[in-house]
């Protein structure tokens, strides 16, 4: 049994918050307090917690966010004309728009009508090709969270072998190439999904897990070697005991003693999300003086 290490997301994102401040003067000394325009189609309650936890963190940090609710039944045109003015708002220096939306809209068509100089969410097609490219305008706020948590936690990727199990653009994608990347993480890297005929076969030779899958407490024990790092992203609603309760995609009761070290869910990958969100809107501030 070996002693394994809990990765906080709360500890990693206050070490970030802690690097933001002195940005965030600097940026208010020259008269720009950084400003996120969030929008929020329908009532899914999962997504109202998400945009509540994210503009009361800007609000803490004395930013700016204003939050647009629009109504379930909005037309796609309503949010893009949004998108339109919002783009031309230099009070704004971020837009993130909450997914997912409802079916009616078509998210490519949003993503890509936002400024991809205001895309703090880091889809906009211009941003994912700067990242493929090695030149990474603004990353996806969950990779560049998972990327801040590893490097604060001096977990080493260099040279090291890393699994990432999920190919989505928002996380699975995205953190295969930052892993990758020379000057990042330099690693060798496998990306899984659900083709992907033999999973265990890559896991168990993993040094790090990243599980982006979404499916709950799915990674146990058998599926990794001793010592591996375990990045849990996923949060997947359970009942338990007749209760309602978020879970990750990786089993945390199986590994404990067999992982070196596990990012729990909650309190793992969640804040540094946030955090991620917060530093790429100040980033957008900063570029716009350059
Ligand atoms: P997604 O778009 O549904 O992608 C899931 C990926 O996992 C897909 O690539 C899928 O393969 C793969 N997959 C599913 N089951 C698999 C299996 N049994 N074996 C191997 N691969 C499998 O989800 P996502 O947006 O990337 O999110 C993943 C999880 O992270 C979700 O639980 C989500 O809620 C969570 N999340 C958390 C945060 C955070 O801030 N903590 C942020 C974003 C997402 P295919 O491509 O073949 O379908």
């Amino acid at each position: 049994m070996i002693n394994t290490k809990i990765l906080s997301g709360i500890e990693a994102s206050h070490a970030l918050y802690d690097s933001l401040h002195q940005r965030i003067k600097s940026l208010k000394d020259q008269g720009i307090t950084p400003g996120l325009a969030a929008i929020l189609v329908g009532e899914d309650p999962a997504s109202q917690i998400y945009v509540r936890n994210k503009t009361k963190r800007f609000d803490s940090l004395g930013l700016k966010s204003d939050l647009y609710r629009l109504d379930k039944t909005v037309s796609e045109d309503e949010v893009l004309d949004l998108i339109a003015k919002i783009n031309k708002d230099d009070n704004f220096h971020g837009i993130l728009v909450q997914l997912p939306l409802p079916k009616h809209i078509n998210s490519d068509k949003i993503i890509h009508a936002i400024d991809p100089t205001k895309d703090v969410d880091g889809f906009h097609p211009e941003n994912a090709g700067l990242l493929s490219i090695g030149r990474p305008r603004f990353i996806p706020c969950t990779p560049k969270g998972i990327m801040f948590m590893l490097k604060h936690f001096k977990v080493e990727l260099n040279g090291k072998h890393v699994v990432v199990i999920g190919r989505s653009n928002i996380v699975g994608r995205p953190v295969s190439v930052l892993s990758s990347l020379k000057e990042l993480g330099n690693a060798t890297v496998t990306i899984c999904h659900s083709g992907t005929s033999d999973l265990k076969y890559f896991t168990k030779q993993a040094d790090v897990i990243v599980a982006a899958m979404g499916s709950p407490e799915f990674l146990d024990a058998s599926y990794i070697k001793e010592g591996a790092c375990l990045i849990d992203v996923g949060i997947n609603r359970i009942l338990r005991d007749e209760k309602s309760k978020i879970v990750g995609d990786v089993n945390e009761s199986s590994v404990t003693g067999k992982a070196s070290s596990l990012s729990p869910v909650p309190k793992g990958v969640g804040p540094m999300t946030i955090a991620m969100l917060v530093e790429n809107t100040v980033l957008s501030a900063e570029l716009l003086l350059n």
